[in-house]
């Protein structure tokens, strides 16, 4: 943690951090319909500690802190403080679902990867099978699936199929924002730090007001894992690999250009030595909303659902749907859950099973 700012806004940081790492587990739960805005601006005055809370809260929700709940904010927080902090998987995200994968083929089951769902078969109210896109039916006892709602419902399923509640609650779910995300080599390591959060005196929103008004962006606040510093397999020995998340909009048609020289001078800030990073950098990579968007859909959104009042804890789906042997998991589905990203989605299909298992009577 580095800070230019007066002592007095320090202090006010710290203050407020400390009230976080001890906050009293019942008046979390009393945060239940107040928003991270509301909580923020009652609990510390200075602009900066403001900020830096606010930017936290955007870095982990990648959603407007107006709307986003205090309750998971606060818990989240308290984790963080309590020496949790931030965590990564060795071997990249993927690894989780490979380390799945591996227990599935050593008990006997098959995989069977980049075959698209087309369709979820049902009889009557009971989910029997899936249409493959190469025209293929697989029968099974039990499907889950892990598509957002919105696909599973109109798309794998008739809009007819869940209750109309449930398929008016799906067609309102609000997803997060995009994201700006630069991949940056360096022919060496030049920052000691393994992650850092980058505060400014501009929120997103503001910067976001900024761009639509047509003026660069030169400090906001971004998420910066210095990733091969987190895990070294990811960079060759004696390279460095560090990623920059800003917040993005789909709507929005950013300059790959303009946001490549803002990610390098966030990295040269980082920059242990009075080095010039740009003679440094051995290849760039930059990935704006709309090329997320076509990798992952949901306009590019990067967390799934937006954890904003209304759709989480209590509000989350289920994972187990209205219809027979058909359950969904990911980081949009558990209710009482909460986390982000990653995380959420595993503690969902952790959740999925528990409750499969329950109909089996295993439990
Ligand atoms: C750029 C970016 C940065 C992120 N950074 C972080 C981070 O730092 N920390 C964090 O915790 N989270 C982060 N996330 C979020 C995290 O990746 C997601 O929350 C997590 O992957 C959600 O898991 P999931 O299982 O719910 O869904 P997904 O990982 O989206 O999995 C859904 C799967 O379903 C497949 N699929 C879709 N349609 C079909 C179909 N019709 N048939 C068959 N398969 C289909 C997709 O190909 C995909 O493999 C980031 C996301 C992005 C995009």
């Amino acid at each position: 943690m580095r800070f230019k700012v007066p002592f007095s806004d320090k202090k006010e940081f710290l203050k407020l951090s400390f009230k976080l790492r001890n906050f009293p587990d019942d008046e979390i739960k009393a945060l239940k319909d107040k928003t991270v805005m509301e909580f923020i601006e009652e609990h510390t005055s200075s602009k900066v500690s403001k900020n830096i809370f606010i930017i936290a809260s955007d870095c982990y929700a990648v959603y407007d802190h107006h709307y986003v709940g205090a309750q998971d904010y606060v818990e989240l927080s308290k984790k963080s403080f309590r020496g949790k902090g931030v965590s990564y998987p060795i071997g990249g995200c993927s690894a989780i679902p490979k380390a799945y994968s591996e227990i599935l083929e050593a008990t006997g089951n098959t995989i069977m990867t980049n075959q698209a769902v087309e369709k979820i078969l049902l009889e009557g109210n009971k989910a029997i099978g899936v249409v493959l896109a190469n025209g293929n039916q697989v029968m099974a006892e039990k499907i889950i699936s892990n598509v957002n709602w919105k696909v599973m419902h109109g798309t794998l399923l008739s809009k007819d199929a869940f209750p109309t509640a449930l398929g008016g609650k799906i067609e309102n779910l609000k997803h997060s924002h995009s994201s700006l995300v630069a991949h940056i080599a360096l022919k060496k390591p030049l920052i000691k730090k393994k992650f850092v959060m980058r505060a400014s005196d501009f929120t997103n929103e503001d910067a976001h007001q900024m761009r639509l008004k047509g003026e660069k962006v030169t400090d906001v606040g971004g998420f910066i894992p210095i990733v091969s510093n987190i895990d070294p397999n990811l960079a060759p020995p004696g390279k460095q690999l560090v990623c920059i998340g800003l917040d993005g909009r789909f709507e929005f048609d950013y300059d790959k250009n303009v946001f490549e020289e803002l990610a390098l001078s966030f990295v040269q800030e980082l920059a242990e030595k009075k080095v010039n990073i740009r003679n440094y950098v051995e290849w760039i990579h930059i990935l704006l909303p709309k090329d997320l968007e076509a990798l992952f859909g949901e306009k590019g959104s990067v967390i799934g659902l937006a954890q904003i009042l209304g759709q989480v804890r209590d509000n989350r789906i289920e994972c187990k749907t209205p219809i027979e042997h058909l359950y969904h998991c990911g980081d949009d589905s558990g209710t009482g859950l909460f986390g982000v990203g990653t995380e959420l989605a595993a503690l969902s299909g952790q959740h999925c099973a528990k409750l499969i298992l329950t109909d089996e009577r295993i439990l």
